[in-house]
């Protein structure tokens, strides 16, 4: 299994626009940082997690020609408003599959009214199938899903595991039953947003509270902000099998 960092960073993006924060000014590359998504691809298949408005740009960074569908965790604008760009794969593949919470459909249904129709539609429209996520297994490729339920302050959010492979974007509380899903991965990957805490998120200690106590082989963080610090000064502070992920960054498990 093959997995690709398309973005690590929190909801703007690292830089921020405007900013003259100094880890908006870095450049090293490892400090830019696009909207949260990663690609998960094993045997023939493909699938991307979440549809951030730099996904037309991930694609092209990742240069991926097909996809087998996307995942969503939940409908945040940040995880989202890139939909509108499956419309090449749209015209090589036919329908795009889709999977979310029930919930997170209606929320795309309501943004992007004009793909959901079932009326006629405008030329170039894409069209997608859906597939409604419960918290229970699902089959993506040949493959069983399992859905991580967590919350990011009072929304409900899913989080993924794909064999040994598990990955967790805007949590900040998960329950017992939920943490018991993740023993025994080579791979976690979860959110950090800075050190500080914050409401919706977990915070560096927070992230590895969690790492500790379900131990996978390795961890990589992501959702990252620019309060998190510069990416070569934060990867010294963390242990041994703890990486802070950046974009483009590949692991395979
Ligand atoms: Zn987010």
């Amino acid at each position: 299994m093959k997995i690709t960092f398309l973005g690590t960073g929190t909801s703007q993006g690292i830089p921020i626009i405007g900013s003259d924060h100094p880890v908006c000014l870095s450049e090293n590359q490892k400090d830019k940082r696009l909207r949260v998504s990663v690609l998960v691809e094993w045997d023939n298949y493909t699938y991307v997690i979440d549809c951030g408005p730099d996904f037309r740009q991930q694609m092209l960074n990742a240069k991926v020609s097909r996809i087998d569908g996307i995942i969503f965790t939940h409908e945040h604008a940040d995880h989202t408003m890139g939909l509108d760009d499956i419309r090449p794969f749209f015209f090589r593949q036919g329908d795009i599959p889709l999977y979310a919470h029930e919930r997170v459909f209606k929320a795309l249904e309501r943004r992007f009214d004009y793909i959901f129709t079932t009326g006629k539609k405008y030329p170039g429209v894409p069209s997608v199938t859906k597939t409604e996520i419960k918290n229970e297994p699902f089959i993506a490729g040949n493959l069983n899903v399992i859905p991580i339920n967590g919350w990011h302050y009072k929304l409900q959010v899913f989080g993924y595991r794909f064999r040994d492979f598990a990955y967790l974007t805007d949590m900040k509380t998960i329950e017992e039953a939920e943490i018991d899903k993740l023993h025994n991965l080579e791979v976690l990957v979860v959110n950090a947003l800075r050190k500080e805490p914050h409401m919706a998120h977990f915070n560096l200690e927070e992230a590895l509270e969690l790492i500790e106590r379900v131990k996978p082989r390795q961890a990589y963080l992501t959702h990252i902000s620019h309060h998190m610090g510069f990416h070569d000064e934060v990867q010294k502070e963390l242990p041994e099998n703890v990486f802070l992920a950046y974009d483009n960054l590949q692991i395979t498990i």
